[in-house]
């Protein structure tokens, strides 16, 4: 009898494998690191197989813990977005290490492209502002730097994946090339409107569509894995990058309901429904997933700094030994004493998006001490989230009237508390904080049958924790208006006078 399906997650810095049972509960799991390979200031390298040894690795774990591969329904993927590899279809090697979403080198194409005046051809059909984060310019990166490898892709004698496509490439023993609708809108070459490859994009970048992956929906039956490598035949199904998955996988079903991811930086994605909506605010529109025929799409900002701050905190400033202590450090003081920190560290993201801001601590009295400290590090995360969910709301005209949270940081309950008081809105922290790998598992199941449908799903979400909004207004009107000087404050700060 399958009892299970398992999620493969291919993370930035590591593979994972999850076993989750009919009832969505976790019942195994298994984690791998990766080396991170730094050739040259602002290069981020993956070596594609450690990727897929690491995830074959973790998901044989798994399916040895749960007793073999006949107690195994399906296998769903989700991973990191936008890593580009591109290997030799014939021997299945990569000719280039993946170049990571994080990876720089392609800046100055990009910014080339913004002087020929493509932003708004590529924002109208993408949905992404350009920017190096995204696929096609690594693609053409690859292809012109090694030797001989536009002429192959022109004979079509290579493929061009995400982590997902590169797994299901493999795990089929090089029968499919595939990938799914919400992988496919991070390349920068994939029109979200008309679901296809665009052509004129392909031009610009120089990309022979031959290379190219098939595009499915994120519930689609993909293949089954060869013997070899997990030496059983096993269906893959249910494939959608990290943040669309997180996004399912927290029941946000309806038009305007939102999810924050606080981990490392804050993920934001927000339902928009079935109509994409273009941002006035520098958000990015991306398809939410597809399901079937349907495509559900998604406003996403992105904050670089959240628990980075807490770990500055830690690593650099030495205030605390360990996270879990904000807390009740920033308990310990009944406000912020007037202090305010802008954590742009790397410049600012959604909505301001200011490469020049740096970070800047505000507001210092004689009487400011470390509790102060702590507590304006937890409020600068909850208030640069705070900036992108209005930026959401505004451009979405439809109001929030909650948020589903989740990653390591969502652990403090005051910086839910104090997001909740921000927001005005009701903060939701659900059981199961796993929902990346939890929503590919939903792809996957619903995909085969194994659940019957989202009604069925939908039952086994449950919350741990509801924040109510408990602040004086015009408590809250101080701190916002406070918190926008500290950022006007930032802003610019490496430019001239
Ligand atoms: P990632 O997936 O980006 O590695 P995680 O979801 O594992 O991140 O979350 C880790 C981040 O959460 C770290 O940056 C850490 O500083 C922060 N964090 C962990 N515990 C707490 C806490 N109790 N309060 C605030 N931040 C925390």
């Amino acid at each position: 009898m399958s009892q299970y399906v398992i999620s493969l997650d291919q993370g930035t810095t590591s593979s994972r494998a999850i076993a989750f049972d009919k009832r969505g509960n976790i019942v195994a799991s298994a984690q791998e690191e990766f080396p991170q390979i730094y050739p040259e200031l602002g290069w981020v390298e993956h070596n594609p197989q450690d990727i897929w040894q690491s995830q074959i690795k973790v998901t044989k774990d798994v399916m040895r813990e749960v007793g073999g591969p006949e107690k195994v329904s399906s296998l769903g993927i989700t991973n990191q977005r936008e890593t580009t590899v591109i290997w030799e279809k014939a021997s299945g090697k990569p000719i280039y290490n993946a170049i990571v979403w994080q990876d720089r080198r392609t800046a100055d194409f990009c910014d080339e492209l913004k002087q020929r005046g493509l932003e708004n051809t590529i924002r109208e059909k993408t949905g992404l502002v350009i920017d190096a984060y995204f696929s096609a310019s690594k693609i053409r990166w690859i292809l012109n730097a090694i030797p001989g490898a536009m002429e192959k892709a022109q004979k079509g004698e290579l493929g061009f994946g995400t982590m997902d496509c590169w797994l299901l490439w493999n795990l089929t023993g090089g029968k499919v090339h595939s990938t799914d609708a919400t992988n496919a809108s991070r390349t920068m070459l994939y029109n979200i409107h008309n679901h296809s490859w665009d052509d004129e994009l392909l031009e610009i970048f120089d990309i022979p569509k031959s290379i190219l992956p098939e595009v499915q929906p994120s519930n689609a039956i993909f293949g089954k894995t060869s013997q070899e490598d997990l030496g059983a035949s096993i269906t893959i199904a249910g494939i959608a990058g990290d943040q669309h998955a997180a996004l399912f996988g927290q029941m946000c079903l309806d038009p305007g309901s939102v999810k924050n991811t606080y981990g490392t930086g804050c993920f934001l994605m927000m339902n928009t429904g079935s109509k994409p909506i273009q941002s006035g605010n520098n958000l990015v529109t991306t398809i939410g997933w597809q399901i079937d025929k349907e495509t559900t799409y998604a406003l996403e900002g992105s904050i670089f700094v959240a628990g980075a701050l807490i770990q500055w905190l830690r690593d650099e400033l030495c205030i605390i030994d360990h996270a879990d202590e904000t807390e009740v450090m920033a308990n310990a003081v009944s406000d912020n004493g007037g202090v305010y920190i802008v954590p742009a560290f790397v410049g600012l993201g959604a909505p301001y998006w200011d490469q020049y801001a740096r970070g800047s601590i505000l507001g210092l009295t004689r009487g400011a001490n470390k509790n102060h400290i702590v507590r304006a590090a937890l409020e600068a995360i909850a208030f640069q989230s705070y900036d992108v969910i209005r930026a959401m709301n505004q451009d979405s005209g439809i109001p929030i009237s909650s948020l589903k949270v989740d990653g390591g940081a969502t652990k403090n309950d005051l910086l839910l508390q104090i997001q909740s008081n921000l927001l005005d809105a009701t903060v939701i922290r659900p059981q199961i904080l796993e929902t990346t790998a939890l929503g590919a598992a939903y792809f996957s199941g619903l995909a085969t049958g194994f659940w019957s449908g989202i009604d069925e799903i939908k039952a086994f979400w449950k919350e741990d924790r509801l924040f109510t909004p408990s602040i004086k207004k015009e408590d809250k009107e101080t701190l916002l208006t406070n918190w926008k000087k500290a950022v006007r404050h930032s802003q610019g700060w490496l430019k001239d006078e």
